[in-house]
Parts: structure tokens; C-alpha cells; sequence
């Protein structure tokens, strides 16, 4: 868990206008934030930012009061799922869930790794599921696998980009259930990108709204949609 703080955050991408556009944003130990906003408003790469794929063109990213504009992605131990899963589609589902953990420089003992890959895989219903490959899962599947990949870090955020724009309404219905209870379970940061206010209203203990990079308005949910 952890405590981010945006402060005066721009990205310039080239001359034009800047994508991200000095936002500040104070986001607790424990707090689900979701990120609103029209395409192209800077959402994305705003999380991008944060995880550290994308530089910071100026402003101050603080993780638990540290700056951490400069340190590399694996430095900053965020976890981020996307909208497209991202899934390597020649390794199966444990080994897509075990990877980061796989990774060099982690180290994590392969005894360890298998009991990680099993929790998570229990978290969110994938264990009978674990020897197949990618390719042979449903939409909704991947996407746990996704999250599997995410969660088994033990990472100190999660950031999600759309995770659930490519399920039918049904199956994002479940995943947003499965979600805030994972959230509310591990009590992990989160930063959440959305265009579903239902999942807006459900998830979010704030919705941050981003217009043209310029955040506008930050509020709970209730205050934001409700009508007066
Ligand atoms: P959103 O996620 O809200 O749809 P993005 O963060 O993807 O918005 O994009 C914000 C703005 O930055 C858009 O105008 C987009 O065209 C621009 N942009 C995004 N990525 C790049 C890039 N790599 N190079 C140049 N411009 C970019
Ligand atoms: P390498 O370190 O060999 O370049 P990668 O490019 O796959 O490996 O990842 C580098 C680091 O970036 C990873 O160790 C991880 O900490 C971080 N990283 C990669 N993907 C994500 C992600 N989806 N969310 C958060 N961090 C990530």
C-alpha cells in the first residue's frame, strides 16, 4: 500500500498543447481513485506517468512522501493492468501470472513463486485453469489472468487502464464485483481509468475528472453523479 502524490505533474509530448496539464492530486494509503475524463484527455498518460513509462515533462511524483520522477518502472513496484491484457500468448497462465515474479532481478524463490502464483490464482477462480495458454481462454479469463499478474507482485498500487471496455456487459458486471472485493480484500492503492460510470459509482471512494490534461473536479462519487 502506499500514498501517491501528483504535484504540478505536466507531460509535453512535442510543441502542442500538453497532454497532462498541472495536475495535482493527493491519493491515500488505501484509496480508490477513479480517473474520468473524455479520449484524448490525458488519462493513460497520466497512469503511464505514475507507473513510469512515460517521463514526466515537470512536477513531482512522490511515493510515500519519495520523489520518484527518475526511478525506473521496476523501482517504483506499481503494478499496472491494461486494457488489451498484454498476455504472452507462448507461456500459460501460471507462467503469465508467476513472471514478474520470474523476472532477474525480483528473486524470489521458485518455491515461493509457486505459492504466490496459487494464491492469487484462488483470488480469482483460475485454478483449474493454470496449464492452458491464452489463446484457449475467455475474454473475462484473460482478464483475470491480467490481474493475477498484477496482484501476485504484492505491488504497492494497482493502476488500471479499461480493464473490463473489452467485456460484455454480463462479464464486467462480475469483474467489477470480483474487483472492488479484491480491492477491498488487499487494501492496495488504486488508480482506475474508466468511461463506465457504474463502475465509477461502485468502485471509486473518489473519481478524479480530467478535461483537455486539466483536472477539473475531484469528488466522491456520490457528490459527482448524484442528482441534487
Ligand atoms: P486518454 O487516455 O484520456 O484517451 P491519452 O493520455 O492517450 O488520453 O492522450 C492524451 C493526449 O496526448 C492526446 O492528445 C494524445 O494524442 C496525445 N498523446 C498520447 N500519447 C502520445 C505520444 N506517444 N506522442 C504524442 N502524443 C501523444
Ligand atoms: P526488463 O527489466 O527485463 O526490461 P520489462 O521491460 O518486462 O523487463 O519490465 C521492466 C520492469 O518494469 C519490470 O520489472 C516491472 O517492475 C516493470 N513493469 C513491467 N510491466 C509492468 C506493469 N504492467 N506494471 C507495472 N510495472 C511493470
Amino acid at each position: 500500500m502506499a500514498r501517491i502524490e501528483l504535484k504540478n505533474i505536466v507531460k509535453q509530448y512535442g510543441d502542442g498543447f500538453p497532454a497532462v496539464n498541472d495536475v495535482s492530486l493527493d491519493i491515500a494509503d488505501g484509496e480508490f481513485v477513479i480517473l474520468v475524463g473524455p479520449s484524448g484527455c490525458g488519462k493513460s498518460t497520466l497512469l503511464r506517468m505514475i507507473v513510469g513509462l512515460e517521463d514526466i515533462t515537470s512536477g513531482d511524483l512522490l511515493i510515500d512522501g519519495k520523489r520518484v520522477n527518475d526511478l525506473a518502472p521496476r523501482d517504483r513496484d506499481l503494478a499496472m493492468v491494461f486494457q488489451n491484457y498484454a498476455l504472452y500468448p507462448h507461456l500459460t497462465v501460471g507462467e503469465n501470472i508467476a513472471f514478474p515474479l520470474r523476472l532477474n532481478h525480483s528473486k524470489v524463490p521458485e518455491k515461493e513463486v509457486r505459492e504466490r502464483v496459487q494464491r492469487a490464482a484462488d483470488m480469482l477462480e483460475l485454478n483449474e485453469h493454470l496449464d492452458r495458454k491464452p489463446a484457449n481462454l475467455s475474454g473475462g479469463q484473460r482478464q483475470r489472468v491480467a490481474m493475477g499478474r498484477a496482484i501476485v507482485r504484492d505491488a504497492k498500487a494497482f493502476l488500471f487502464d479499461e480493464p473490463l471496455s473489452n467485456l460484455d456487459a454480463k462479464l464486467r458486471g462480475q469483474m467489477r464485483t470480483e474487483i472492488a472485493r479484491m480491492q477491498r480484500s488487499l487494501g492496495t492503492t488504486t488508480v482506475y481509468v474508466t468511461h463506465d460510470q457504474t463502475e465509477a459509482m461502485t468502485l471509486g471512494d473518489r473519481v478524479a475528472v480530467l478535461r483537455k490534461g486539466v483536472l477539473q473536479q475531484v469528488a466522491s462519487p456520490r457528490e459527482l453523479y448524484e442528482q441534487p
